[in-house]
């Protein structure tokens, strides 16, 4: 790997990776001051109390995430059709 040898800071994985973390996961452990989280609240109330662009854009975005929470789709499978099974139109078919 092109990177030096590091030590991840959140959960001490040794890592030849860009950056000081060893994942995105632990890249996202950033810790704001209060005073950061103050901002972002007050702005993000600001954002949805007025209804924005932005605001508009999370909502979705937010939606759609717990739409694939929530609704899964199984992936497809194939299986053989048995002696007396037949495909038509679509539709499976067993012969009595
Ligand atoms: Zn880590």
């Amino acid at each position: 790997m092109a990177y030096k040898e590091k030590t991840c800071p959140k959960c001490g994985t040794i890592h030849y990776k860009r950056g000081e973390f060893c994942s995105r996961s632990c890249g996202n452990t950033r810790k704001h001051t209060e005073h950061t989280k103050q901002k972002i609240a007050v702005r993000q109330t600001e954002r949805h109390a007025n209804g924005d662009d932005i605001a508009e854009e999370q909502r979705l975005a937010l939606a759609i995430a717990n739409e694939r929470h929530h609704d899964p789709v199984p992936p497809q499978q194939y299986s053989r059709l048995g002696m007396n099974q037949f495909v038509d139109d679509g539709d499976l078919w067993t012969e009595v």
